[in-house]
């Protein structure tokens, strides 16, 4: 377990890991992370399937399961929460929440924030509260893939998050969309049920939607703005 107590310690190891580990398998990285932090590690997952969650189990069965619970999640996405939760029972899934509920920021901001400036409302509903959580550990984990975006074509395998003050390993960065399904049919992997009704990238159900056959899966995020990104990953 590391006894990096500052940030320079802990920057300074993401920055020797990120070497060593630049070609690491997915389990190869979350064993190096569980085996470095313990307990002081948190896996995100938004809900739209269970990969990384099945992978980081299998090296820590108790691990902190990271949700941000936004107050705009269509039923499925809580349901696919819900349902994780009893699947792997020993995770702790922790509901990052932003200060005020939904009705609270239409009083003081208006109605529907989030067709008017998506920016703010990410920042208070997500970007906050994600911060927040994160400041009570020294790593976390994502699910970002190469593939996502072309902003996220050249995501190491574990770097330092420099915004958020901590260690961020991002497992399965490497893996080809056709591994990545082959993982969830080999495995059984649970899937939130709006991917088989076309919704290909899930977040918040107001800026959601269906994507056409063969189209870019994040053009079903923010369709229509020109936003294409939470802010959480930059
Ligand atoms: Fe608000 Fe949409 Fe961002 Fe969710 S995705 S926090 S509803 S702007």
């Amino acid at each position: 377990m590391t006894t990096a107590t500052s940030k320079e310690d802990l920057k300074a190891l993401a920055d020797k890991a990120s070497e060593e580990l630049a070609d690491a398998s997915a389990l190869e990285a979350l064993e190096w992370a569980v085996g470095t932090f313990g307990d002081d590690l948190i896996v995100a997952s938004n809900m739209q399937d269970a990969v990384l969650i099945d992978l980081a189990t299998q090296v820590k069965s108790d691990v902190d399961v990271l949700f941000l619970e936004t107050g705009y999640h269509f039923a499925e996405t809580i349901g696919t929460r819900d349902a994780v939760a009893t699947v792997y029972p020993d995770i702790r899934v922790v509901n990052a929440q932003a200060e005020q509920t939904v009705a609270q920021q239409d009083a003081e901001y208006g109605p529907k924030l989030h067709d008017r400036d998506p920016n703010q409302c990410c920042h208070l509903r997500k970007v906050i509260p994600l911060r927040k959580t994160l400041a009570g550990y020294s790593a976390w984990v994502t699910g970002v893939r190469r593939v996502d975006a072309p902003t996220r074509a050249n995501t190491p395998i574990v770097t330092w998050d420099d915004r958020n003050g901590l260690v961020k390993i991002n497992p399965i960065a490497p893996w080809t969309d056709e591994e990545f399904h082959s993982y969830i049919s080999e495995h059984g992997v649970l899937e939130n049920p709006l991917v088989s009704e076309g919704y290909l990238s899930i977040g918040c159900a107001p800026c959601t939607a269906k994507v056409a056959p063969g189209a870019d899966p994040r053009s079903g995020r923010w369709a229509g703005q020109t936003k294409t990104e939470c802010g959480l990953h930059g």
